[in-house]
């Protein structure tokens, strides 16, 4: 068994106002004792959110793969760190779709974050066309291959299984397709880092709410939870919490 990790991802949401949610959900976390939490708001809210997140680990959704140079509106991996960052989500499908980023890219831009010490969160996950062809567990396998950087790192590195149709839809993937995606992962993380892969923790994302998160958790191999819409008020993301613990 992992201890469960609960990471709300507000993508490109949030304002100096919304930081005023932190509070409450750094005390659910501090309640749930079994559980680690985390916030990852846009990068302009990393710096005054650890300010004011009442101790939550606060977290980036991008960096670049290098540490600075000559790259227009990116951030490094160190400056997410000397913001504050303690955590970075990598390789998202909506930067993948957006910036077209490819699996080698988000490799070296996880392995950056991992030498930087930031606990690093590479997602992964099928459109629904891929579901439908009976192609999801090999979609997703070539995504780890190519997308995962040497786990032998100071910091820890976790995966988000993420399929692309459940996100921000309200499907759900059914807890039979997660147990299976998931064992799928977990295999090929034992088969390609041995006892190290063992050890990593396994996300869900994709329209986890209140109402489903206990289910969810249920599964086996299923470590915790990427959350999108409902991370970004504590009235939904403090439910998601407890029902990790
Ligand atoms: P939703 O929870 O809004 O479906 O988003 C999931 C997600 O993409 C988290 O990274």
């Amino acid at each position: 068994m992992h201890r469960k990790l609960v990471v709300g991802n507000w993508k490109m949401n949030g304002s100096i106002a919304q930081l005023g949610e932190l509070p409450a959900i750094a005390e659910a976390a501090r309640e749930a004792a079994g559980v680690d939490v985390a916030i990852c708001p846009p990068f302009t809210l990393i710096a005054p959110a650890v300010t004011r997140g009442g101790g939550l680990p606060i977290g980036g959704q991008d960096c670049h793969a290098a540490d600075s140079g000559a790259h227009t509106g990116c951030i490094s991996a160190a400056m997410l760190k000397e913001a504050g960052a303690r955590l970075v989500i990598i390789g998202h499908s909506e930067r993948r779709a957006e910036q077209q980023e490819s699996d080698a890219a988000v490799r070296a831009k996880a392995a950056a974050a991992l030498s930087e010490g930031l606990q690093t969160i590479v997602c992964v996950g099928e459109s629904e066309a891929e579901r439908e062809a009976g192609r999801a567990v090999a979609v997703v396998t070539a995504q780890l291959a190519g997308s995962l950087p040497d786990p032998e790192a100071e910091a820890e590195l976790v995966i988000a299984y993420e399929p692309i149709w459940a996100i921000g839809t309200g499907k759900v993937a059914t807890p039979d397709d997660v147990a299976e995606m998931h064992a799928a992962i977990r295999a090929h993380l034992v088969d390609t880092f041995g006892d190290q892969g063992a050890r990593l923790r396994i996300l869900y994302g994709g329209s986890v709410k209140a109402d489903n998160a206990a289910e969810l958790f249920a599964v086996r191999d299923v470590d915790g939870a990427l959350v999108g819409g409902a991370s970004l008020t504590a009235a939904q993301f403090v439910p998601i919490i407890e029902a990790a613990g």
